[in-house]
């Protein structure tokens, strides 16, 4: 359905089979709105950048891990393609209803939107305006009703910070890229849905069968008993990987405060509960709680471990109540904890060298310091003193600070790298440098193939695992793995399952593809082989890719940041010089790509997406 939220006109339109052939759906479909808009040619807060938010085509069926939307807009952060994925349950809410909502041009007040089957209004969101996220879904829900899933910004979103997410549930994020930023310009604080309809299945029976038994294998299988012991926190696992970031990305390699940082930790010292998605047998999400001051919180969700090492090892903070507080209060703001925790790190980073003084801080800053980390993650989210500055990303700020500033940052296309150390993987320096959203762990399975969590090697083609002397090696053969994986990762976020369906998901069965086909005939009654899958990934890849070219993205910016180029000093991938050149070069070759890192026309032929 789109929605034009200055006329307060609302149109549905059909979804006709061949999109879903072409671009299954989530984001998918996102990109293939975008270029049809021209997009790329506006400013990301012009009213003429669409917001789109799409289901997958899997999402509230009843396969496994089902929960997920997608959100596409032109990154206010990054002035490219921006994306993020969110479980939960209001996608599969949603699904039943529209394959997803589009909105465009602005509100010239708050609204927030009401779905109910057939039903829906723009509603006056004066009320909420200003809320934070748990209060705004809380507040939503008691108008409403709590049957009702909301989807909403924080405080950082009205205020259009480039940072800002939008979140739904418990916790629950569109993460990376500033969606939630575009969503505050538009005035659109809140999508509240309820369903009561059903998906329509080709064959139901069979759909089910299908899926109870993945359901029941992926629940007994090894990950799922891991993620829910410690959730997705094994940051001293990755340690012993040297996959843990430190000290806004120095060379040290090794820091013993992670053992007071775990997923264990938090397990032992505030676990309410689990929480899962929507129909998950891994359960990854938590519940947690601090009694005492000053880092009390309740109904919080657990900080998983990007958050943990954001704000942990990156700052050098072994204080995890701290930790787990300071997620609470992003999460209600509405912040990426992974940029907002990289900004912190990078300040201190600069404050220690002299970059930034008390005077522009306002109070000192200090490695480990959870007092002033908590003081400066306010300023970033209120967008107050130094926040002002921050708040518009590292890339930015850097240029704002001067005094090569730029050289403490640790961005990829403006999006800060996430919490997996490529100087202990370069293959996934790789997946970092060439992502259309920017630096990303989650576009792509460079982390989990290369870390030894799943059997996608085997599964769709991919080498084996490699030992870790082989993965600091910019060995050419990396390239094609690294493309194939991203164009998997695609497909994963256009269907609208969760990665370790996939992922974990192939530790645990053998035939985990054989059975994602069957079920996608089952549901729409198309038939694809694996080939057909990759590709229609490969097409998303590429229409982003294009995206970006036309946002005047080339070779230049698959890049790895000046920080990344120096050794480690400890760990497994110690004195090893993180170099790209060569696997790039193969890469571009892989992808039918030019010299410069563009599409050929061939390409975008073979794709059958040239029309764009
Ligand atoms: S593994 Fe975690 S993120 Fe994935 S569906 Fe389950 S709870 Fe959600």
């Amino acid at each position: 359905m789109e929605v034009d939220l200055e006329k307060n006109l609302f149109i549905e339109k059909k979804i006709e089979k061949n999109m879903i052939k072409k671009f299954l759906g989530g984001v998918g479909f996102g990109i293939e709105y975008l270029m049809r808009e021209k997009a790329h040619e506006v400013e990301p807060f012009s009213e003429k950048n669409p917001l789109v938010l799409m289901t997958g085509l899997l999402t509230g069926t009843t396969y496994p891990c089902s929960a997920f939307y997608s959100v596409s807009s032109k990154s206010p952060l990054t002035s490219i393609i921006g994306e993020g994925v969110s479980g939960g349950y209001f996608g599969p809410e949603l699904r039943p209803i529209f394959n997803g909502i589009i909105f465009k041009n602005k509100s010239g007040e708050p609204v927030y939107l009401i779905i109910e089957d057939e039903h829906y209004e723009l509603k006056d969101a004066s009320e909420i305006w200003g809320m934070d996220t748990k209060n705004t879904i809380k507040m939503v829900q008691s108008k409403l009703g709590k049957e009702y899933k909301v989807a909403c910004i924080g405080p950082s979103g009205e205020n259009k910070i480039p940072l800002a997410c939008i979140m739904n549930d418990h916790g629950r994020a569109v993460g990376r890229s500033g969606m939630g930023a575009i969503m505050g310009s538009k005035k659109l604080k809140a999508i509240a849905v309820k369903s009561t309809k059903k998906i329509s299945y080709e064959n139901e029976s069979k759909f089910k069968e299908i899926t109870r038994d993945l359901m029941k294998k992926l629940k007994n299988s090894n990950p799922a008993l891991t993620l829910r012991q410690i959730g997705t926190n094994a940051i001293e696992y990755f340690e012993m990987f040297a996959d843990v970031p430190h000290q806004n990305w120095s060379e040290m390699g090794k820091w013993k405060g992670v053992n007071d940082i775990t997923g264990a930790v938090v397990r032992e010292k505030m676990l309410v509960r689990l929480k899962p998605c929507y129909l998950c047998p891994f359960s990854c999400g938590r519940e947690v709680e601090i009694k005492e001051d000053p880092y009390k919180i309740e109904n919080a969700a657990g900080p998983e471990y990007e958050t943990v090492a954001a704000f942990g090892s990156m700052c050098l903070n072994s204080n995890i109540e701290s930790i787990a507080y300071i997620n609470d209060y992003c999460n209600k703001m509405g912040v990426d904890t992974i940029s907002t925790g990289s900004l912190v790190a990078f300040a201190i980073d600069c404050y220690e060298r002299g970059i930034l003084s008390e005077e522009d801080i306002g109070f000192s800053l200090s490695w480990g310091d959870h007092e002033s980390i908590v003081k400066l993650t306010k300023l970033i989210c209120e967008r107050k003193g130094i926040g002002e500055i921050l708040s518009l990303g590292t890339r930015k700020a850097a240029e704002i600070i001067g005094k090569n500033a730029e050289e403490l940052t640790v961005e990829i296309k403006g999006l800060d790298v996430p919490m997996h150390e490529p100087r202990a993987n370069f293959p996934l320096g790789l997946q970092y440098a060439t992502a259309n959203r920017g630096a990303c762990h989650l576009r792509g399975f460079g982390t989990d193939i290369y870390g030894g969590f799943s059997n996608l090697g085997k599964a769709i083609g991919i080498r084996e695992e490699v030992p870790i002397k082989f993965r600091t090696i910019d060995d050419p053969k990396f390239a094609r793995d690294i493309a194939i994986s991203q164009n998997l990762s695609e497909v994963n976020n256009s269907l609208g399952i969760c990665r370790q369906t996939i992922s974990s998901g192939s530790l645990a069965i053998e035939n985990i593809f054989d059975l994602l086909i069957e079920s996608i005939y089952c549901l729409t009654g198309i038939s694809f082989t694996l080939d057909e899958i990759l590709q229609i990934g490969e097409r998303i890849f590429n229409l982003k890719r294009k995206f970006n070219v036309l946002c005047g993205i080339s070779k230049k910016d698959d890049r790895i940041p000046i920080k990344l180029k120096t050794p480690l000093i400890n760990g497994r991938a110690r004195g090893k010089v993180l170099s790209i050149d060569k696997m790039l070069q193969e890469y571009y070759k892989f992808r039918g790509w030019d010299e410069n890192g563009k599409p050929t026309s061939n390409k975008l032929k073979e794709l059958s997406i040239d029309e764009y």
